[in-house]
């Protein structure tokens, strides 16, 4: 899809730090994030949102949100993941490919949700890739 930030990382048009890959799925960390290891994880077919992806590919989704959540409490000492997807713009949703939040917690409260950790810089989003990629 023309002008999606997403197909474009998925395409490798755009560089991404990425931590999980398959025929149908890619996971990479949210330039952005709200904790430290948030993760995105999306369909490499382009669809808008939760309302118009395919269930093979919801489904593929959702097993490549529970790989990186496994590693998430095996590697980086989450102790619970929370799962989110914002779906319509009146539902914060601001890029327009179906995506899943994956974020690890060690017991905080949940962020409201879109509220950014800033003092998560680029180095720190790096380690914690490093340690939720599985290429051990
Ligand atoms: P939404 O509100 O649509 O569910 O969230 C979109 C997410 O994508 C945000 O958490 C934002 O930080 C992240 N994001 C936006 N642009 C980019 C980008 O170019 N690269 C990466 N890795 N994440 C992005
Ligand atoms: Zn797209």
């Amino acid at each position: 899809m023309a002008n999606c930030i997403f197909c474009a990382i998925v395409a490798g048009d755009m560089p991404a730090t990425i931590v999980d890959e398959d025929a149908d799925t890619l996971a990479f960390m949210d330039i952005n994030p709200w904790a430290r290891g948030h993760t995105l994880v999306v369909p490499r077919r382009h669809y808008e949102n939760l309302l118009e992806v395919e269930p093979s590919d919801l489904a593929s989704t959702f097993a490549a949100a529970k790989r990186v959540a496994a590693r998430m409490t095996d590697n980086l000492g989450a102790q619970g993941v929370w799962l989110w997807n914002s779906c319509g713009e009146a539902a914060g949703q601001v890029v327009m490919h179906f995506h899943v939040h994956v974020i690890p917690t060690k017991g905080e409260k949940p962020p409201p949700p879109g509220l950014r950790d800033a003092s998560i810089d680029q180095a720190e989003i790096a380690a914690a890739a490093a340690t939720l990629r599985d290429d051990t």
